[in-house]
């Protein structure tokens, strides 16, 4: 096994003032994903797993605690270098895909590789891999219109992962799809992360494709539990 997990949240607490009122939604979060590991985030809506995958993805601060992203802490680092983790360590895939509209779907996956400073020929070679593994050699130069939204989401998936991170986030993934192409975005999913040793924690509603995930847990008062 590794030496350090690529996500640990040690005792991230996190509270919203609304009115009058402050809700203490995360109270002392701590666990750890390693390499390899696909963990499923069940939670009824309101729960708090996009407060959590907020705070793993260093996009806001905890008020208590510390994230810790490959072994290194997080909360004493200035904005900028938040930021260089964010784009070089870590991948995010949201419930509405937010591809360009007007690029290809290995242009979409071209460009953060570019952003990042690699070469136009070697993003394209990466980007075309990327999409052939995930089942889209035959999409390389559609545009996000002309793809089905199971298609889209996989598009999403290999620009989370363009960049190489080791973690990757994904809030309601599938949330957006027919049961039949979320099973499929999710197999893909999970091949991904088995084949390049990410590690991936997966927000979602459905409790079948969570079964698929190595491990499964639940926000239970602002802690995260452990499911079978
Ligand atoms: P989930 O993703 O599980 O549906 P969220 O993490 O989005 O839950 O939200 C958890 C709770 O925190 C909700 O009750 C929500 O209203 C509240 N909340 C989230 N973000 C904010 C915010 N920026 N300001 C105030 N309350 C918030």
């Amino acid at each position: 096994m590794e030496k350090a997990p690529a996500l640990h949240l040690e005792g991230v607490r996190r509270s919203y003032v609304q009115g009058e009122t402050e809700l203490a939604i995360l109270r002392g979060v701590t666990f750890s994903v390693w390499p390899g590991e696909s963990v499923a985030l069940i939670a009824p809506s309101g729960a708090g797993k996009s407060t959590l995958l907020h705070m793993a993805g260093l996009l806001e601060h905890p008020d208590g605690g510390e994230v810790f992203i490959n072994g290194r802490p997080t909360a004493k680092l200035g904005d900028a270098a938040r930021t260089s983790i964010r784009r070089d360590e870590i991948g995010f895939v949201y419930q509405f895909h937010h591809l360009l509209p007007e690029f290809t779907a290995s242009e979409n996956v071209i460009l953060p590789q570019m952003i990042a400073g690699l070469d136009r020929r070697e993003a394209k070679k990466r980007a075309n891999e990327l999409l052939a593994f995930l089942g889209l050699g035959e999409r390389l130069e559609h545009r996000p219109s002309e793809l089905s939204g199971g298609e889209q989401q996989r598009v999403a998936i290999a620009r989370a992962v363009a960049n190489a991170p080791r973690l990757l986030l994904a809030d309601e993934p599938t949330g957006n799809l027919d049961p039949k192409t979320a099973d499929h975005v999710f197999g893909t999913l999970s091949k991904l992360v088995e084949a390049t040793k990410l590690a991936a924690i997966i927000a979602t509603h459905n409790l079948e494709l969570a079964k698929r995930m190595t491990r499964r847990v639940t926000l239970r008062e602002g802690k995260i539990v452990e499911l079978e």
